[in-house]
């Protein structure tokens, strides 16, 4: 059995300014009866240092809005308002909340708490209208998915074989396909972004550290960065592959820009690829309407990896209006499917990314039948960044980032990632899984609100009643 995966995290504050939901405030009536430090249990409330006899203002930084101090004070001094900043930030899909839940994970490492419960809808569009199946959640594991359990996160890109051919000595006559394996089911896409070179660092260490990889356009790759060319994934055009042959042969995986060229000639471009380096290829395309069948086509011709991007919201990238308003989550379903039906599912590696933004998503990608995700702007908000998603996508980056020591800024995704992983395994354990392979394609572990909503109702608003 391999050594069991752990992701090292640590408390990594960044004095970047959060923008909090909520303020506290303590009114003149307070009569610093100190009740409130004793059932703060996040130690929001303290005696002033300068003078104990009074307290401090409160910390809302530290706060998780269980709203258990308002209720408690017996003079109700405490208020909770909420900042117009806050609501402000985000959007409707990266909601201002998600992102301070991002933030806090980059902080601390830990699965969050919100203190109050959930208090939302119970579905939405999306991966919100996926509802996972945690019922093996009444059987306590032996000493839990922290401790002597074994799950493996682990995750293989590259083409599999259907089946061994072992010739009349029983020697093995089938060729083993090249194919990479990496402990955690995503890789960072940095192709949409390209950052100041002190960060690009940070986040191919944070890759190296954690055992994966990181999506780059090649011309962006930096010379600081040659040493980490074992956890870069060079993205190429295909008009590139000649002039980068040397990038080529040092990378265990490169991506490909898909193009009808590329489609055309996919078997003769593998060849020249193969033949400057052992690589594993992926072909990276967007999630259009069609593409469940431009996948089957490529796996035909030998696709190893195939990349289904979405756009930042998970919507289908396609403007036309058979597309409109599909979601990642759909388009994933569908070249599941279709590479079902082919009976080649098993030859390809399916990655999707586009509106990933929780751990719970990657889970849910998965069970839609993904084998791995890859994600871009929660990285760059565990680094502090703020997305806007009004009149237009903006991302705005804290001052002063490019000054912060390497090993905070790598902290800080580690502490993302760890926090994802100890939900993934929470998710895993809850479902009775434990090889996160399983989970590609299991729609028995889900439900599908569209699907039920039209179980249970379509009958008797289409009229047909039997
Ligand atoms: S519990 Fe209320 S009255 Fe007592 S110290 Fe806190 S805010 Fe003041
Ligand atoms: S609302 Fe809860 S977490 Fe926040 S300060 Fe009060 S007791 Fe602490």
């Amino acid at each position: 059995m391999p050594k069991k995966y752990h992701v090292n995290v640590q408390n990594t504050p960044l004095d970047f300014g959060y923008i909090y939901k909520f303020r506290i405030v303590r009114g003149e009536n307070c009569i610093n009866c100190g009740k409130c430090t004793k059932v703060c249990i996040y130690e929001a409330h303290q005696r002033s240092e300068e003078d104990p006899r009074i307290m401090a203002d409160p910390n809302t930084e530290v706060c998780r809005n269980c709203f258990r101090c308002i209720q408690e004070c017996p003079r109700g001094a405490l208020e909770k308002s909420l900042f117009s900043e806050f609501t402000g930030t985000g959007g409707e899909y990266w909601t201002p909340d998600l992102l301070l839940t991002l933030w806090k994970q980059a902080e601390t490492g830990s699965v969050p708490v919100s203190g109050a419960g959930y208090r939302g809808p119970f579905t939405g569009e999306g991966f919100d209208s996926m509802w996972t199946d945690m019922s093996e959640i009444v059987r306590p594991t032996r000493d839990g998915i922290h401790g002597r359990e074994y799950i493996s996160t682990s995750v293989d890109l590259g083409r599999k074989l259907n089946h061994l051919v072992f010739d009349s000595e029983n020697k093995l006559v089938s060729k083993l396909e090249n194919l990479v394996t990496i402990s955690i089911p995503f890789v960072f896409d940095m192709t949409d972004y390209d950052l100041m070179p002190e960060l690009k660092e940070a986040i191919v260490k944070a890759a190296e550290e954690l055992d994966t990889f990181v999506i780059i356009p090649v011309a962006n790759i930096a010379e600081n960065m040659e040493s980490y060319c074992n956890n870069i994934i060079p993205l190429l055009s295909l008009s590139e592959i000649e002039n980068n042959e040397e990038v080529i042969k040092k990378a265990r995986l490169i991506a490909i820009n898909y193009s009808e060229d590329l489609a055309g000639n996919f078997t003769s471009i593998k060849d020249k690829i193969t033949k400057i380096g052992d690589v594993v290829t992926i072909v990276r395309m967007p999630a259009v309407e069609n593409v469940a069948s431009v996948v089957a086509e490529l796996t035909r011709k030998g696709a190893e990896v195939v990349h289904i991007v979405a756009d930042y919201r998970g919507h289908c990238i396609d403007n036309s209006a058979v597309s409109n308003g599909r979601y990642i989550k759909d388009i994933i379903r569908d070249v599941h499917a279709e590479l079902l039906s082919n009976k080649i599912r098993d030859e390809v590696t399916v990655m999707a990314s586009g509106g990933i933004a929780l751990a719970e998503h990657v889970a849910k990608a998965m069970l839609c039948g993904a084998d791995l995700t890859a994600i871009d702007l929660p990285l760059l908000i565990a680094l502090g960044a703020r997305i806007y998603e009004e009149p237009e996508k903006s991302l705005v980056m804290p001052e002063g980032l490019a000054q912060v020591p390497l090993p905070t800024v790598v902290q800080r995704i580690m502490n993302l990632i760890g926090a994802w992983h100890s939900q993934i395994l929470e998710m895993m354990g809850a479902m009775g899984i434990r090889d996160i392979r399983r989970l590609r394609g299991e729609t028995g572990r889900a439900m599908f609100f569209e699907e039920m909503d039209k179980e249970t109702f379509g009958k008797i608003f289409s009229g047909d009643k039997q």
